[in-house]
């Protein structure tokens, strides 16, 4: 079981001049701390500071790391404060402790917590100091190493952001070792079964391979030897997770990956690396494109190396690693090795070399190019960073809802898109997307977009591609209702129909209302531009010639278009009146009349008069109140009332005192003390009014209240 001592032992063996007190201190101060905790699993908790705390020592770091990974769950956890800390182990170990609790916090609200954003967090935690990214990757690797005690929901979780987020940046700060771990572990969380079927194959493939490949580093020892180029060769499998990326990118099944196993060789100087890669290549041809050398241009992550493939003695590939010894402990360590020796000496030359060569990194880190979206959250808060079910990050703007996302992926999937599911969750469309969900678009064949959609897209591009697919709809429909009215006109006036829409007259009216076709003149009769008893006119050779003039202006629509609060199916801008015998106001269940050259005529469903409009050659169409109409519609109310002094009075405060204005009043009283007051009101729809009349029905001397 691993004890203090072993830690102690550890550090000593690279340290001798480390601060072994402080880290006993913080030991024995974290034991204490978590006394009463219990890990998971039922083991006392100080095995998992512990289990850090050794980590951190393999990575040969100083001892203010060490001590505050022992410490780096005690403010989280028990009742320690940040001061306690401080007082009790100076600045610099409060310092990291601190910014560890301070990710933590961030890590516990993963559901919510955008996976861009936590990584946006570690790279600024980072850039103050990459100390508490060590500790924080030795933390998250305890708990993977042992995630089995969890729930398999969490455990997939915790391993997902793990591949997500950990490894890749371990790998950017070149800590090979880690990447590898990290994404090892995850990958047997996320695919157990294919990853238990890698470790066989890969074993089998080994044990083939193994006379092999020992011929082939006994071969190099001799010719190394004769050369007097000292080296170290061994042999190399490339780790499952490697494995499985290469199947999934070059589409193979494991048995065509070919460099499974390979070799790497290391030597003293960076001559001899050349030297080495000259006799490999005299020794067997090379496979084309395969030799990269990172020595003369290194990796963003400090990573030098020469690869290179050949066709090795039986015709099978061979890859080689090629590097110095200094080289291989960059690419095991990475940033971690510039923390190895180092004891509060930061003042010195060489360590702001490396102060400035970590900063350059996290640079580096913000241009890359997989992170760049990630980054950016930094440098542009209004931006949301989503995932789609493969992975991939899309860069939206602030609120965007799956409709963006939708069209952001293709318009057609933006156009069919009927809902989506949101980690797993079927949200509504207008639902607001957060950095870190992952967006899977339902679409449907029969879907078409909405205008609707317009009131929640925030993308440019939604936008445009929906107002493209609705302009185009709406024209549509102002051809097919302008065609109905025009036609019935015409019919009504004994005109011949096909005659006279064929007809050279019918072309010059069209150019006297400076239209293209008569598909636009169709249109602007549809939308109540144009009427079409105007254009009728025109075609009746007794009606009078000063009508003819004015028609060539087309007619004022009844309302502005601006404050429009009736779409007829699916169009809005159309000619159109509120029955003054009924008045509607949004809410009310109605009905259109197309009304000979007068465009629509709204009414009450319930209105007296709708059964006697219904004349034979008016037709009713469907219609509804749009969603967000603004404004105030005037409606009429009747109340009958007790004829007491005061009471109109009472009613209009009363109705002021709920801001509708009212617009007009008549009131008459009988002989037998009952008043009948007719108000007009500006309500904003339905549900106003009628609380207003519930309201009114409870006024002291109020008999009755109707529309
Ligand atoms: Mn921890």
């Amino acid at each position: 079981m691993l004890t203090i001592e072993t830690v102690l032992d550890k550090v000593l063996a690279y340290n001798a001049t480390a601060n072994f007190d402080i880290i006993k201190k913080a030991y024995i101060f974290s034991r204490e701390a978590h006394c009463s905790q219990r890990r998971i699993e039922g083991s006392p908790y100080i095995r998992h500071p512990l289990a850090v705390a050794d980590t951190l020592a393999d990575m040969k770091l100083d001892s203010a790391t060490i001590a505050a990974g022992l410490l780096h769950d005690t403010v989280e956890d028990t009742g320690i404060s940040a001061n306690d800390i401080k007082a009790l182990f100076g600045q610099e170990i409060a310092f990291l402790v601190d910014a560890v609790t301070k990710l933590s916090k961030v890590e516990f609200k993963t559901k919510e917590e955008a996976q861009a954003e936590n990584f946006r967090k570690m790279l600024l935690a980072m850039s103050k100091d990459v100390r508490v990214i060590l500790i924080k990757f030795a933390d998250r690797l305890h708990n993977m190493r042992t995630l089995e005690h969890l729930a398999p929901e969490k455990q997939r979780r915790i391993a997902q952001e793990t591949l997500d987020i950990y490894a890749p940046l371990a790998n950017r700060l070149g800590i090979g070792w880690l990447r590898i771990e990290f994404e090892d572990l995850s990958f047997r969380v996320l695919m157990p079964d294919l990853y238990a079927e890698l470790v066989e194959k890969v074993a089998k493939r080994r044990e083939e391979n193994e006379a092999y490949i020992n011929e082939i580093i006994q071969l190099f020892y001799d010719r190394f030897g004769k050369a007097g180029i000292p080296a170290k060769i061994k042999g190399r499998v490339k780790h499952y997770y490697s494995i499985y990326q290469k199947m999934i990118r070059q589409k193979v099944p494991f048995e065509q990956v070919h460099d499974v196993i390979g070799i790497r060789i290391i030597t003293d100087t960076l001559a001899h690396c050349y030297d080495i890669l000259g006799i490999i290549h005299s020794l067997w041809p090379l496979v084309p494109g395969r030799f990269k050398d990172f020595i003369s241009l290194p990796k963003s992550n400090m990573y030098q190396s020469l690869h290179t493939t050949v066709m090795g003695p039986s015709g099978e590939r061979v890859e080689f690693q090629i590097r110095t010894k200094e080289m291989d402990a960059i690419a095991e360590e990475g940033i971690a090795a510039h923390w190895r020796y180092k004891e509060k000496d930061r003042t010195d030359k060489k360590n702001e070399q490396q102060v400035k060569w970590l900063r350059d990194l996290v640079k580096e880190i913000s241009d890359a190019k997989e992170f760049l979206e990630a980054v950016k959250g930094e440098v542009v808060p209004d931006t949301v960073y989503v995932f789609t079910p493969g992975g991939d990050i899309k860069e939206l703007p602030l609120d965007s809802t799956p409709v963006d996302f939708a069209y952001s992926i293709h318009s057609a999937v933006g156009d069919k898109c009927v809902g989506a599911k949101v980690n797993g969750r079927m949200v509504p469309l207008r639902y607001k997307l957060a950095s870190g969900d992952v967006v899977e678009i339902v679409t449907s064949p029969n879907q078409t977009p909405s205008k609707d959609w317009l009131k929640f897209v925030v993308t440019q591009r939604a936008k445009s591609k929906i107002r493209q697919w609705t302009r185009a709809e709406e024209r549509a429909k102002g051809i097919e209702l302008g065609t109905r009215l025009l036609e019935d006109e015409l019919r009504r006036h004994g005109l011949p129909i096909s005659a006279t829409l064929k007809s050279e007259k019918m072309e010059e009216v069209v150019k006297a209302y400076t239209l293209q076709s008569l598909e636009d003149l169709f249109v602007q009769i549809g939308y109540g531009k144009i009427s079409a008893h105007q254009i009728v006119n025109r075609f009746m050779p007794e009606r009078g010639h000063e009508e003819a003039q004015q028609a060539a202006r087309p007619a004022k629509p009844a309302r502005e278009s601006k404050s429009s609060v009736i779409t007829i199916t699916g169009i809005d801008n159309v000619l159109y009146r509120l029955g003054k015998c009924c008045m509607p106001v949004p809410g009310d269940k109605v009905i259109g009349f197309i009304t000979r050259g007068k465009g629509v005529t709204i009414h009450r469903a319930d209105c007296r008069n709708v059964e006697r409009m219904a004349e034979p050659n008016s037709r009713h169409i469907d219609v509804d109140w749009m969603e967000d109409a603004e404004g105030t519609s005037t409606t009429r109310i009747y109340i009958e009332a007790l004829d007491k002094p005061g009471m109109l009075a009472n009613l209009s405060a009363f109705i002021s005192s709920e801001n509708v204005n009212i617009s007009s009043v008549k009131a008459n009283s009988t002989h037998d003390k009952r008043a009948f007051i007719e108000l007009a009101l500006e309500v904003k729809n339905r549900s106003q009014l009628l609380s207003i009349m519930n309201k009114i029905r409870q006024m002291d001397g109020v008999l009755a209240v109707r529309r």
